[in-house]
């Protein structure tokens, strides 16, 4: 199935722990399609911590999205992310953002992210690399939710990238 998923740091060297985060998923059999950009973003819930670096990922992996959230989870784990203020300075979080049109609502999953739309550290990478996916419930693209946040933070783009990571 194809999945988007944010990866998020804010702590010691944000760069390479988005990197650590990427090797850790294709080690696991996920393959990465497309990459956004890296970002650097302004924090919003929270914001007396540093600023993160964000990046949205395409991805393509043969498991449920109850499967994926258990091996993100084990990477946030292994990255050593440790239990602090909800929504305060982490190493690494992985969120899934899209499951493709699926609508996933339990206790542990909500997919699509119940945020996502709300966030420009999620919607401006998303839009870089997926403008005219129609998000499965407000059924309007990408590009123009990513117009429609409502959210003032910054986000600036920290270096370009090669968009295309793996052929599927
Ligand atoms: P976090 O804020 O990343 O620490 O996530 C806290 C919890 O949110 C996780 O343990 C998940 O069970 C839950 N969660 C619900 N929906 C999602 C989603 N789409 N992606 C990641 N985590 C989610």
């Amino acid at each position: 199935m194809r999945y988007y998923l944010s990866l998020g740091s804010n702590l010691g060297q944000r760069a390479r722990h988005l990197a650590q985060a990427r090797s850790l998923l294709q080690k696991a059999g996920v393959i990465i399609v497309r990459q956004s950009s890296i970002y650097e973003t302004e924090p919003v819930d929270y914001l007396d911590q540093p600023w993160f670096y964000n990046q949205v990922l395409e991805v393509e992996a043969a498991r449920s999205p109850m499967a994926l959230l258990h091996l993100v989870k084990e990477i946030e784990l292994r990255m050593k992310r440790r239990p602090s203020v909800d929504k305060g300075p982490r190493v690494i979080d992985i969120d899934i953002l899209l499951a493709g049109k699926n609508v996933v609502q339990t206790n542990r999953l909500v997919v699509p992210h119940p945020r996502m739309s709300f966030r420009n550290f999620v919607m401006v990478p998303l839009a870089e690399i997926a403008p005219d996916f129609i998000h499965p419930l407000f059924h309007l693209p990408v590009s123009v939710l990513a117009r429609m946040t409502g959210d003032s933070s910054a986000v600036r783009k920290v270096g370009e990238v090669h968009h295309q990571v793996q052929a599927v």
